[in-house]
């Protein structure tokens, strides 16, 4: 049995992915999809087109057209994205981890943005489960649905082991 642990560096600081499981805090943390349909990309390497496999950094998770998209964690946004590839998408940073949302639905204009009620810009600070805009068809995708991608001080991480780490946390006494 693993032992819960204090730990004194700051509420927004999580642990390291190999230690995950020692910590009822993941249970804090909100599956980003309010309507889950299906996993459809898995994080790993990935040919397209008989091409050399590149890494498919994040999880795809199809939901519908326009349904909520939620902030994994609690943290600020550090980054509003708008390009051909993650089409529009929001960086969100905790501690160690960025949480990074991308094909959502919407518009960005002046580093803002907007998608109904939603408006972020870089430096909003954003609550769990906090709704940071809708799933889209922005960038490279082919059906609606959001790709979810997470970094662990810099580096690439499975999203999959953050939620095995909050199925854990959130199925032990
Ligand atoms: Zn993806």
């Amino acid at each position: 049995m693993l032992r819960w642990t204090p730990w004194l560096l700051g509420a927004a600081l999580l642990l390291a992915p190999a230690a995950v499981q020692a910590d009822r805090r993941w249970r804090l943390g909100v599956f980003p999809v309010a309507n889950f349909q299906a996993y459809t990309s898995h994080y790993g390497p990935r040919s397209l087109d008989g091409a050399a496999p590149r890494l498919h950094n994040g999880l795809d998770i199809a939901a519908p057209l326009g349904s909520p998209v939620r902030s994994w964690w609690r943290g600020q946004v550090v980054e509003i994205i708008d390009d051909s590839a993650c089409g529009i998408g929001v960086v969100i940073s905790s501690g160690a981890y960025d949480h990074i949302y991308c094909h959502l639905h919407g518009s960005v204009s002046g580093g803002v943005y907007r998608s109904g009620p939603v408006q972020l810009s870089s430096g909003r600070m954003v609550r769990f489960g906090e709704r940071i805009g809708h799933v889209g068809l922005t960038g490279h995708t082919t059906g609606p649905h959001l790709h979810w991608g997470m970094r662990y001080r810099g580096e690439w991480l499975d999203p999959g082991r953050i939620l095995r780490a909050m199925a854990a946390s959130q199925a032990s006494p």
